[in-house]
């Protein structure tokens, strides 16, 4: 049902529980806009996240990511949590891994099996100047617990020339005894993020500088993979390099948005928002607003950068920040 102009059929939601975040990570927070943060009236509750998730799984959705922001901020993430796991959809979580110590047994309960952690760096210094906070053992300690704990980890590492593209061949070494997939992701732009084309780092170039080091193979992608992957010959974890700039992977996307203050973004980059939130406080039908919605999807990237990532101009980038969106 949820299937777009193009064919695509979208079976996979991120839902986005807050905005706020225990780190400040300058790609994705704005540097101008320090607490630009929603009213709580215009969160949603976690009823009303249940209430339209509910929905966009009668529509065929069949997984869900929750994220944020941080999503282990939210107050409510329990209840959260337990709400969307009555749901049959199979449940995944981003996070920045600093709290996950804290929420473990609840993640475990909701019968979450894959975590997406976020980590830039591996050394503390330059972790506390993306991050500006220090909080560097506390994920790598949460990192491994996930691990032990018998979770699908992905390690999420947004790559940005000349703050931590001399770090990969050290991510990659991770992979040899610890069973994670580390995805190297091109640097994207949103609103007010500091991005310009020249600090991205593309695949191609990501890729010879794990060759200098590593021997390795490709992997077979996932349907939908959003990465593309592989593995050093002989490691346990694996690599992979989300290609986002360099080389958009719209054709296969599944993937639909709904914001915390209850916006569908049926992209992205997509400039357009639908208030389901609004709606749903009406009463109103939700279910022929997502459908709309879909159908409203462009090709590619939002409707924006047509002549690809090298002509964007970040000054007319129509979009959120990623904080803002969920990422
Ligand atoms: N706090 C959670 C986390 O850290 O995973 C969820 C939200 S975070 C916005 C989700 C992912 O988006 C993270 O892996 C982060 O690195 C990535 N991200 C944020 N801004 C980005 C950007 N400008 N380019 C590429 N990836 C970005």
């Amino acid at each position: 049902m949820l299937t777009d102009t193009f064919g695509r059929t979208h079976d996979y939601l991120r839902i986005s529980i807050t905005d706020k975040c225990n780190l400040r990570c300058s790609y994705c927070i704005p540097y101008d806009l320090p607490h630009g943060y929603y009213a709580h009236s215009k969160r949603m509750t976690p009823e009303e996240i249940q209430a339209i998730a509910k929905v966009f799984v009668q529509l065929g959705i069949k997984k869900i990511r929750i994220t944020g922001g941080e999503p282990l901020v939210r107050k409510e993430f329990r209840k959260i949590i337990r709400l969307l796991s009555e749901l049959p959809v199979e449940l995944a979580l981003s996070t920045n891994g600093v709290l996950v110590n804290e929420f473990l047994d609840d993640i475990k309960q909701a019968r979450v099996v894959s975590v997406n952690v976020s980590l830039d760096s591996l050394e503390t210094e330059i972790f506390s100047n993306i991050t500006r906070r220090d909080h560097y053992e506390r994920v790598f300690s949460n990192i491994r617990l996930l691990v032990e704990n018998d979770f699908r980890v992905k390690v999420n590492t947004v790559v940005m020339k000349g703050i931590n593209e001399n770090e990969i061949p050290s991510f990659i070494a991770l992979t040899k005894e610890i069973p994670i997939h580390i995805r190297f992701i091109e640097y994207m732009p949103f609103l007010g993020n500091g991005w310009n084309k020249d600090r991205v780092i593309t695949c191609d170039k990501i890729l010879d500088i794990i060759r200098a080091s590593y021997s390795f193979g490709k992997l077979n992608d996932p349907a939908h993979s959003t990465s593309k992957n592989f593995r050093v010959h002989g490691y346990r974890g694996a690599f992979g390099i989300i290609t986002t700039m360099s080389a958009p992977f719209c054709e296969d996307c599944n993937r639909l948005r709904l914001t915390a203050d209850g916006k569908m973004k049926n992209c992205l980059f997509g400039k357009e928002e639908m208030n389901l939130l609004e709606a749903l406080r009406n009463n109103e039908d939700i279910s022929s607003l997502i459908l709309q919605s879909v159908k409203n999807k462009h090709a590619r990237m939002g409707g924006q950068f047509g002549n690809g990532y090298q002509s964007a101009d970040p000054k007319n980038i129509v979009n959120r920040s990623m904080i803002g969106i969920g990422g």
